[in-house]
C-alpha cells in the first residue's frame, strides 16, 4: 500500500526517564525533538506509565509548550502510525478534512462532510470521541448499531474512492499516540492547553493524509478556549503548524456560549444531523455548516466566494443529495440501511420529560457548559477512561437565547433514564437564565483566516 512517512523523525538513542522529562517540564524547561519523540515512543511501548504522562501533561497545562515543542509532539504523534498518502492510493481529486476543536453540541461533522462528498470534494476524516465535556463525532456515530469506528486502512481508502467520504476514530496505523494520550487528558483534567489541543487536533489531520484542512476553533464557556485572545492563538498555532507540514490550512473563530443547535447527546444529535441535512435544522447550526463547507469550497477552487458556495449547498440539502450522502456513509460503514426507515431504534432513554418554564420573561443565556455536565452526569459522558457511555440520554432545548417565553412553555426536553435525574433536570432549568432585558446574542462566527476576527 502506498503510504508516505517522510516527516523527520530524529533517532532517539535516549535513555528513556519519564521522571526526568516531568521534572524539567514542572521547571518549565522546553524539551527537544529526540526528547518529545522519546517520550511519545516510550508512551507507545508502555515504558511510561500512565500516571507518568498524567504527571507529564499536567506539568504542560501549567508551564506550557512552545511553538516548536508543539510541533515536534505533533510530528511524534503523526510518527507513531503512517502518513496516508491519498493520491497514491488512487484517490483523484481534491482531499478535504474538517475538525472542531471540541464544543457542546457540536455535530457540525456530520453535516459538513456529507455535504462536501455531496459537493464532488473526498472527505477523508479521522476524528475523536467525547473529551472533557465535550462530545465526539466517533461517540456520536456509536448510537447506529454496527457502525464500523474503526475500518480498515483499504477499506477506509476504497470508501472514499466509492463515495466520497470516510471517517475513522484513531486506528493503530493513524496517529495512535494521539489516541492514548487523548484517552487519558479526558480523565485527568487536561484537556484545556493550546498546544495539547493543536498537537491533538493536527496530528490526526496530517496522518489522513487530506489537501486542505477547514478548523472550527471554539470559543466561550462551552469550549476549552474561554475568550477570543486564546482562540486566535490555537487558530494561528493550527495554521503554523498545518503549514509546517505543507497543507493548506483555514480556520474559523465561532461562539460556543450556547449549545450548536438544540440538540446535546449522542441520537438526540444524530437526530438533529438527519433533520439538518434535509433543512430543517436549527438556524445556528446550518449557518456554521455552511461557513466550514463553503469555505472548503472555495479553496478548493469550486466555488469563487462564499456566497456562491452557500447557494451550492443549499441546493444539495434542498434536493436530497447531503442527506442521502450521509445515509450512503453510515450504511457503508457497516449499519443495515433499515435504520433509516426508522431512526427511533437508535439507543432511547427510558422516558423523555418535557420541562416547563418556572416563570415569563426573555431567555438571557443558556450555558453549554452546564448542559454538557447535566449530559454527563445521566451518563452520557466519560469520567473514567474505560466508561461506557449512554448513548440515548441527552438533552433538547426547544428555546433559544432572546426567545419569549411563557411560564409553563416547554424549554427543553430531558432525554433521561434514572441515573441522577434530578439533579440534572435541576442543572439544565439552572442553566437556562430568565429576565427581562432585551437581548442581542453575540455573533456566531467570530472570524475567519480569511476575514481577521471581529
Ligand atoms: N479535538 C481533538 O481532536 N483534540 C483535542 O485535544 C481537542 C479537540
Amino acid at each position: 500500500m502506498a503510504v508516505v512517512n517522510d516527516l523527520p523523525t530524529p533517532k532517539t538513542n535516549f535513555a528513556i526517564n519519564p521522571v526526568l522529562w516531568i521534572e524539567d517540564k514542572k521547571q518549565g524547561l522546553a524539551h527537544t525533538q529526540q526528547e518529545l519523540s522519546a517520550l511519545v515512543d516510550a508512551v507507545m511501548t508502555g515504558e511510561m506509565s500512565d500516571y507518568q504522562l498524567a504527571a507529564w501533561l499536567m506539568a504542560v497545562c501549567f508551564q506550557g509548550l512552545n511553538d516548536d515543542e508543539t510541533y515536534f509532539l505533533t510530528n511524534a504523534f503523526v510518527q507513531s502510525g503512517q502518513v496516508l498518502d491519498l493520491k497514491g492510493m488512487g484517490i483523484e481529486g481534491i482531499t478535504v478534512d474538517k475538525h472542531s476543536t471540541g464544543g457542546v453540541g457540536d455535530k457540525t461533522t456530520l453535516v459538513v462532510g456529507p455535504l462536501l462528498a455531496a459537493a464532488g470534494l473526498k472527505v477523508a476524516k479521522l476524528s475523536g470521541r467525547g473529551l472533557g465535556f465535550t462530545g465526539g463525532t466517533i461517540d456520536k456515530l456509536e448510537a447506529f448499531p454496527d457502525f464500523n469506528v474503526q475500518p480498515s486502512e483499504e477499506h477506509f481508502v476504497k470508501q472514499i474512492r466509492d463515495i466520497g467520504i470516510a471517517l475513522s476514530s484513531q486506528t493503530k496505523s493513524l496517529a495512535p499516540a494521539d489516541g492514548v494520550f487523548y484517552a487519558l487528558r479526558d480523565v485527568t483534567g487536561t484537556v484545556d492547553n493550546v498546544s495539547l489541543i493543536a498537537a491533538s487536533v493536527m496530528s490526526k489531520k496530517i496522518a489522513a493524509g487530506a489537501d486542505i484542512i477547514v478548523l472550527d476553533i471554539k470559543v466561550g464557556c462551552g469550549a476549552f478556549m474561554k475568550t477570543l485572545d486564546e482562540a486566535k492563538v490555537l487558530a494561528a498555532l493550527c495554521k503554523n503548524i498545518g503549514e509546517r507540514f505543507g497543507r493548506r490550512v483555514e480556520t474559523v473563530i465561532s461562539a460556543m456560549d450556547t449549545p450548536l443547535g438544540h440538540a446535546v447527546g449522542h441520537t438526540t444529535e444524530i437526530l438533529e444531523v438527519v433533520k439538518t441535512l434535509k433543512g430543517e435544522g436549527p438556524k445556528d447550526l446550518e449557518d456554521l455548516c455552511l461557513c466550514l463547507a463553503g469555505m472548503a469550497l472555495v479553496a478548493a477552487g469550486h466555488a469563487t466566494t462564499l456566497d456562491d458556495a452557500n447557494v451550492a449547498l443549499k441546493d444539495l440539502i434542498h434536493n436530497g443529495q447531503a442527506l442521502y450522502k450521509f445515509k450512503q456513509l453510515v450504511i457503508a460503514q457497516g449499519v443495515h440501511h433499515d435504520i433509516f426507515s426508522d431512526l427511533h431504534t437508535l439507543p432511547q432513554p427510558s422516558r423523555i420529560m418535557m420541562t416547563p418554564s418556572r416563570k415569563g420573561g426573555i431567555v438571557q443565556s443558556i450555558d453549554a457548559l452546564q448542559i454538557a455536565k447535566a449530559v454527563k452526569m445521566m451518563g452520557g459522558g466519560r469520567t473514567k477512561k474505560d466508561d461506557v457511555i449512554n448513548l440515548g440520554v441527552g438533552v433538547v432545548l426547544r428555546c433559544d437565547v432572546g426567545d419569549r417565553v411563557k411560564e409553563g412553555d416547554v424549554l427543553f426536553d430531558l432525554w433521561a433514564d434514572a441515573v441522577n435525574l434530578k439533579a440534572a433536570k435541576e442543572m439544565v432549568i439552572a442553566a437556562i437564565v430568565i429576565g427581562e432585558a432585551p437581548v442581542q446574542p453575540r455573533p456566531l462566527i467570530l472570524g475567519t483566516s480569511w476575514g481577521g476576527v471581529r
